[in-house]
């Protein structure tokens, strides 16, 4: 086949194939609606290889695997190339040193809908269409009719009237008709068919869409080469990451994600495939429902009952089926979260890592929690979590009615908790100056924050046991933290002197360590500190609650 053969347009069904020259709706030999498009993958690999450093940093430099004929036809304001964020505080927290955020709020509306709709709404620029008609559950409609601004398009948005009045507001103002349906997304889709046949308008047909699906493979190039960055290089020029981990709704993300890793092993730019673990909300997950039962097709879940509307997705179609064969071929996970675990995850992100997310970005979060504690994913493997939206426009439940809190006197004493912060509970309210001693930066940044969100402690810090030991005698803290590995004297020193000494036996000691103690060195501890805190359960549930909890009573 020679090199203007290429791209084809294939049928996943049949195998039926073309030259691509547009995007066809249906396969001209069997009817099937889901077309792939196939790229002459050595030829691109070499144009990358000379061109992508001189590129920038939008989706674009991706150019050559993306189906749009003519460059002129490109509407771009900056969409991808979004940050891949190390998250070192969450993953110090949970004993994960490669944890990484693929940071999508930073699309030009806010959310990972914009590699899709600059893709999409410059296909149909391209195909000559004025006027669509689209189903959303709001990041889409938002998208899109930014996107159709710049294109001169007119659309027309079919929200459910679920989606929250300010991302209604937001598709708006964009000059795209809003129109609210009382009903669920899937009947708001139905609906959104039946008026765009009635009217003879061109219809966003969602995952079935090969402009939607390529354009989220642009997600996975970046993660592969920006992982490449981070880790240093490897047996490829890319690196994979061992999970890509996001909340799905239709699952055009991670189907699109998955062709992305495909077209890079195809080029020889990674070696493996990463797995994906698929999180839905507990209230609307046909997709974990269906792949317990081993289905093969989606069940639909006729009344989804999740406040994360975002997610709310009942009928996932030809994506579950697409989806559940990559699953079970090549490992990966559905998993579920209440929407309390996304609320709390929210909170956990924002004050351990400075990202604030809709809640729909929180359902990913959750559901890294879940399977880390289920052991699904191992702490020591390369992970990587779409933050796929923004929290603005800021949605009002996720503030409630009681954002802020009304304090009563006398106040009640809390129910004691596992934990730093139980245990500091338990210490009572005199404690306030506080000495840390640990050698490792990170951790006694993480110490360090946990407790200011609590209150106002005096904080004072030794990076070894023997600076620790000059530090408590100067300044007599109330409590002492100790690490049990530390250069120059090790935290079981430190407690030998400790115990010797008339003055400074009863300072209360917590011992926080990631070391797997031998039952001689729990003996050794016995009776002479107040609690022990392993690094590895700061995963727990509580722990994860308390940080939220206390910095929410502040
Ligand atoms: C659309 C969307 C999702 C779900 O993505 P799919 O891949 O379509 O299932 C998750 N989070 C946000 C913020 C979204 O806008
Ligand atoms: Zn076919």
């Amino acid at each position: 086949m020679n090199t203007n053969d290429y791209p084809r347009l294939q049928c996943a069904r049949c195998g039926y194939s073309e030259s691509f020259t547009r995007p066809l709706e249906r396969c001209p030999q069997c009817d099937g609606d889901w077309l792939d498009v196939l790229y002459d993958y050595p030829r691109v690999a070499r144009i990358w290889q000379r061109e992508l450093p001189r590129r920038p940093q939008t989706m674009w430099r991706y150019r050559e695997l993306l189906p749009l004929r003519d460059d002129a036809h490109r509407l771009s304001m900056g969409e991808g190339g979004t940050p891949l964020l190390r998250a070192v505080n969450l993953g110090m927290m949970l004993s994960c040193s490669h944890l990484y955020i693929k940071d999508e709020r930073q699309g030009p509306t806010g959310s990972f809908k914009d590699r899709q709709a600059a893709l999409a709404i410059s296909v149909m620029k391209e195909l000559g269409i004025t006027e669509a008609v689209l189903a959303s559950t709001g990041n889409v409609a938002i998208s899109y009719a930014a996107y159709s601004a710049l294109a001169g398009i007119k659309i027309w948005a079919f929200l459910t009237s679920l989606v929250p009045a300010e991302k209604m507001r937001e598709v708006a103002i964009y000059g795209a008709k809003v129109i609210k349906v009382t009903g669920t997304y899937d009947q708001t889709k139905q609906v959104a068919a039946d008026f765009a046949k009635r009217r003879g308008l061109y219809l966003d047909r969602g995952v079935r869409s090969i402009a939607a699906r390529e354009s989220m493979k642009t997600v996975a190039f970046e993660i592969a080469e920006q992982l490449a960055a981070h880790l240093g290089p490897g047996p490829t020029p890319w690196r994979a990451p061992d999970w890509y981990i996001q909340a799905v709704s239709g699952g055009l993300g991670p189907v699109g994600v998955w062709k992305g890793f495909e077209e890079l092993m195809r080029m020889g730019l990674i070696d493996r495939m990463p797995r994906l673990a698929c999180i839905q909300a507990e209230g609307c997950a046909p997709m974990v429902h269906s792949f317990e039962k081993g289905l093969e097709k989606a069940e639909p879940i006729l009344n989804p009952r999740t406040r994360i509307i975002t997610v709310a997705t009942g009928d996932p179609g030809p994506a579950y089926t697409f989806l559940v064969r990559v699953i079970r071929e090549h490992g990966g996970a559905f998993e579920m979260v209440s929407d309390e675990e996304a609320f709390r995850a929210i909170h956990v992100l924002a004050k351990l890592e400075g990202i604030s997310m809709e809640p729909a970005a929180g359902v990913a979060f959750a559901g890294l929690f879940k399977l880390l504690s289920k052991g699904v994913i191992r702490r020591d493997e390369v992970v990587v979590v779409n933050c796929s939206g923004h929290t603005f426009p800021v949605e009002k439940h996720l503030l409630g009615e009681d954002w802020v809190q009304t304090v009563e006197a006398p106040a009640r004493a809390p129910a004691p908790e596992e934990g730093l912060l139980a245990s500091l509970e338990l210490l009572g309210r005199n404690v306030r100056r506080v000495a840390i001693l640990e050698d490792d930066p990170g951790a006694r940044r993480l110490l360090r924050r946990i407790l200011q969100a609590r209150g106002p402690y005096h904080i004072l810090e030794a990076e070894n046991g023997r600076e620790g030991l000059e530090l408590i005698r100067r300044e007599r803290p109330d409590l002492i933290l100790l690490d049990l590995m530390m250069p120059e004297l090790d935290g079981f020193g430190v407690l030998e002197v400790l115990q010797a000494d008339e003055e400074l036996y009863n300072i209360p000691v917590i011992v926080v360590t990631a070391k797997e103690l031998t039952p001689d060195e729990r003996v050794r501890l016995n009776g002479h500190i107040q609690a022990l805190l392993q690094k590895g359960a700061f995963t727990d549930e509580e722990l994860l609650r308390e940080i939220s909890g206390a910095t929410e009573s502040l």
